[in-house]
């Protein structure tokens, strides 16, 4: 009963892709396997991003080490745990990157993963609803892209203010050019979240040889000498075992991926040895070279009434949004996390944008079950470079697959790092200062105007920052002694296993993640699909 093709390892934004794909022929035998639940009410609703940052019903609510450079905080590190995997729980902000990201990987020696060679994959993952170039995008994929007008005129004033200060509207940030400030495209179609599962694995919920297995957590991989040929997995209290015939792909993301690998004896020898487990396999660069957006959100106090969500989205004014999306699926609680950004140049002279500017249009604060809406009415903007040079890693810390493994990011480590993240919020206090800006009378609360030098505000920065949830790069793709997979995302050294979700990244991408690791999920099926 517990044979098949392939096994899938995590049904993310990668895995669904995956188990889509090679499930679409009736002759694979395949079997998905997520840890997870198949859903969430919250999963739903856009605004329900909110209440599945801290849930446990939905999140594995890992937390990084503390570190000098975040003043000793744990940095949350929110992952998606059910069907979709973070696609079900994430801000839906759909960016693909530049093609120079793709073109990078591939100068680093990964055939096919040029831009033009990936480029086909990101048109084949989209109905995008929008108008844009058809070089660039797709209409007949799974997954419903749409592009959100400026309705709110907050956001017509700050795309003014920011064409004041010399940055220009783009009207398809992945189309042919990145650079520019644009509404957020979006994984939100008719006011309802459009996760993987909801796009990839709904649909083909009767193929009769596609087998889900929820709440199926997989302890390691079983292994016959250098060739991998199935999965050990518990659901509840039981053990079990299934085999694959043709391939194993995990795709359990940038922090559960390398933590399989090492559970199953596949990593840096001593590691592995010291917490008693059997090597089975050498391989460095597993858990090393993790990378993630380090995020500081600048908070700006608005002094005009109505202009935020802080003050139309509490008492009665979430009365009437809730009757606007109910009847309408419109208005606050269809909100893309971020609905404006801006991707932008540290200095002229750069091919492509180096910094990412994202605008909130209102003011949260913590609250025991996520961010609520803050009494005082402003916007957040965050601000940072997409490309950070800084490398951490994540390792197990016990045999134990149910124990968290130990996240350490290193933030900041790189000096390229601290000094575009503080060109970043000078840029965004550039725009918050524009002319346009002035009727809605802005007060900079955070960092604060009195912090003018670089050092006071890298000082805040290492305060307030979080990430925006972007962690990639610990199962790397590529030829030298510390990639954990070739350019076909083969583990090197193991037969019969891949890797395909965002560990593989040798790099971050410029942008959000959810995008590029779909692709990545697209083109691991075509891969294991022609070498069968
Ligand atoms: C809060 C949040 C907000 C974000 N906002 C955005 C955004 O607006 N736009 C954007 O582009 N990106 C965003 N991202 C990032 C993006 O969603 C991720 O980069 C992307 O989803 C990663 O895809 P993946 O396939 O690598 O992993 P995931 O989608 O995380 O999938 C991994 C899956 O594997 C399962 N799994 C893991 N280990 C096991 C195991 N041992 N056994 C069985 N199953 C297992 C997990 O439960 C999960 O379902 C956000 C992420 C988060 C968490």
């Amino acid at each position: 009963m517990n044979n098949y093709d392939y096994i899938v390892v995590g049904a993310g934004s990668a895995g669904a892709a995956v188990a889509h794909r090679l499930s679409a022929d009736p002759r694979n035998k395949v079997l998905l396997l997520e840890a997870g639940a198949p859903s969430h009410p919250w999963s739903f609703i856009p605004v329900g991003s909110a209440r599945l940052i801290k849930n446990p019903a939905a999140n594995w609510l890992y937390s990084s080490e503390p570190e000098a450079n975040t003043n000793g905080r744990r940095i949350p590190v929110p992952r998606g745990k059910l069907l979709g995997g973070s696609s079900a729980i994430n801000g839906m902000a759909f960016v693909r990157g530049q093609a120079q990201d793709f073109d990078t990987w591939a100068q680093m020696g990964n055939r096919g993963w040029s831009y033009e060679e990936v480029l086909p994959f990101f048109k084949r993952m989209e109905r995008y609803e929008g108008s844009g170039d058809d070089a660039y995008r797709g209409h007949e994929g799974p997954l419903r892209v749409t592009n959100p007008q400026p309705s709110e005129p907050i956001f017509q004033t700050i795309i003014k203010a920011a064409g004041q200060v010399g940055i220009a509207h783009n009207p398809d940030y992945n189309g042919a050019k990145q650079e520019g400030i644009a509404m957020s495209q979006a994984t939100i179609a008719r006011g309802r979240r459009m996760s993987t599962a909801r796009c990839y694995l709904d649909p083909i919920r009767n193929r009769q040889n596609l087998y889900i297995e929820t709440g199926a957590l997989a302890k390691a991989l079983v292994l016959d000498g250098r060739r991998c040929t199935g999965v050990r997995y518990s659901v509840g209290d039981d053990r079990r075992e299934a085999t694959a015939s043709r391939e194993v792909v995990v795709c359990g993301g940038t922090i559960n991926s390398p933590k399989l690998l090492e559970l199953s004896g596949i990593g840096q020898p001593e590691r592995l040895r010291d917490l008693g487990i059997e090597v089975r396999h050498a391989l460095p660069g597993v858990g090393e070279n993790l990378r993630d957006h380090y995020a500081p959100r600048t908070r700006w106090l608005v002094g005009k009434r109505g202009v935020t969500f802080n003050d139309r989205a509490r008492g009665l004014g979430m009365v009437h949004q809730a009757m606007r999306y109910a009847l309408f699926r419109k208005g606050f609680l269809a909100s893309v996390g971020a609905p404006l950004r801006a991707f932008v140049c540290s200095r002229e002279g750069l091919e492509a944008p180096d910094l990412l500017l994202g605008w909130v249009p209102m003011l949260t604060e913590p609250g025991p079950k996520g961010p609520r809406i803050a009494k005082q009415s402003g916007f957040t903007c965050y601000a940072h470079p997409m490309r950070p040079e800084s490398k951490g890693h994540i390792h197990i810390i016990s045999a134990d697959p149910r124990r968290p493994p130990a996240i350490n990011f290193n933030f900041l480590s790189s000096p390229p790092d601290a000094e575009l993240t503080v060109t970043a919020i000078r840029i965004a206090r550039a725009v918050m200062n524009a002319p346009a800006m002035a009727p809605l009378i802005l007060t900079e609360a955070a960092p604060g105007a009195d912090r003018t030098t670089d050092d006071e505000i890298i000082d805040w920065v290492k305060q307030a920052a979080e990430t925006t949830y972007h962690p990639v790069g610990t199962c790397k793709m590529g030829s030298d002694p510390m990639a954990v997979v070739d350019a076909e995302l083969r583990v090197h050294g193991i037969a019969g296993l891949r890797i395909a979700d965002a560990s593989i990244m040798p790099t971050l991408t410029s942008g959000n993640t959810n995008a590029p690791s779909i692709m990545i999920g697209e083109k691991a099926a075509d891969m294991v699909l022609k070498a069968a």
